[in-house]
């Protein structure tokens, strides 16, 4: 096996937080290495937003710019101001001992060692499993109220969940949407008593109790024109018109790799000092998603990302 390369910042993830965190580490001439990721957990180089149209909410951007074309943009920027990419997944981690220690490639074959790591490998939205559900994304189904509500205007919406996340979708969507309706398998709620009751006492919300969604339609017009949804008690089934399917039943954050390692908090998201990037470990930084499940969206990740490569420089230069 060769030496292994020795790194002053190594990042893995190349999402908007990653990418971010490169661009600032390499203008600080730390030369960073970005791990960008291959297919870990179903998520590609350039992260969640590689899986979207149109963004119209990141700033800089007044007529929308596609997710693909922005996350392009993002990586070209780190790129020439000096960070070296490795398209491939890290495989294993060792915080135990600095300098740190990154396996990366399929058989954990390439070791890197890092003064620094910062950890960007966001989180993944959870979906229903169905076939249409999947054939339809970003053609009426959506992860993200915040994100894709403005492209139903005025328009009947179905929110799918139970939890705080489903009740703060289907509030936000009640005021840009016509009529939503939140659909739920069980009989209550599992979110807090204060956003059940906004819900149940916003008149433009219908709820639906014991139903789940067993079919989105319309696959054969390649846009949602409404959901199937089956009375879990009776057995019944029928058609809800609708223009968008919100799934609100929560993320999945990436981070498998550091169980053991770091401290995450009873949800799975890594855990840092309040104010900054810092994990438990020193020298070990979190940011974006991944120790976000509140906003959630590009331009807090990338202003976490930023937040992420100043914590690393202060770091190594408190040492020195
Ligand atoms: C369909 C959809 C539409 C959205 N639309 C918008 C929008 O319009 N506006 C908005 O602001 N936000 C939007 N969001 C939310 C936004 O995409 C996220 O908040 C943002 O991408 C989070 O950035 P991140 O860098 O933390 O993580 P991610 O974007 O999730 O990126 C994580 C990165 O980590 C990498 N990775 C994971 N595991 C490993 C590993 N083991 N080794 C190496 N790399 C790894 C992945 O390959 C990926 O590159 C949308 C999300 C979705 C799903």
């Amino acid at each position: 096996m060769s030496t292994p390369s020795r790194h002053k910042v190594l990042i893995i993830g190349s999402g908007p937080a990653g990418l971010t965190a490169a661009i600032y580490a390499a203008r600080a001439n730390l030369k960073p290495l970005c791990v960008e990721g291959f297919n870990a957990g179903g998520l590609i180089p350039g992260g969640q937003l590689m899986f979207t149209s149109d963004v119209e909410n990141y700033p800089g951007f007044p007529k929308s710019v596609t997710g693909q074309d922005l996350m392009m943009r993002f990586r070209e920027q780190a790129e020439h101001q000096g960070t070296e990419f490795i398209t491939s997944d890290a495989q294993k981690v060792d915080f135990s001992s600095r300098p740190f220690k990154v396996w990366v490639g399929e058989d954990e074959n390439i070791l890197h060692l890092a003064d620094t790591v910062i950890i960007a490998t966001g989180a993944r939205a959870n979906y229903l499993g169905l076939d249409s559900e999947n054939a339809l994304k970003n053609k009426g189904v959506s992860a993200c109220a915040v994100c894709d509500g403005a492209l139903f205007r005025g328009q009947d919406v179905v929110v799918v969940g139970g939890g705080d996340t489903a009740m703060e979708e289907a509030s936000y969507l009640s005021g840009l949407c016509g009529n939503v309706t939140l659909v739920h398998r069980r009989d209550d709620f599992r979110a807090s008593k204060a956003m059940q009751d906004r819900v149940r006492q916003n008149p433009k919300i219908q709820i639906l109790y014991s139903h789940a969604i067993t079919d989105v339609l319309d696959v054969s017009k390649d846009h949602v024109t409404g959901v199937r949804v089956k009375d879990l008690k009776s057995g019944a089934e029928r058609v809800l018109n609708t223009a968008a399917m919100f799934v609100a039943i929560g993320h999945t954050p990436m981070t498998d790799l550091f169980r053991g390692q770091l401290d995450t908090h009873p949800n799975g998201y890594l855990k840092v000092e309040l104010g900054s990037t810092r994990t438990n470990v020193p020298g070990v930084f979190a940011a974006g998603d991944v120790a976000d499940w509140t906003y959630r969206q590009a331009v807090t990740a990338a202003g976490t990302g930023c937040m992420a490569a100043l914590d690393a420089e202060r770091f190594l230069a408190a040492e020195h």
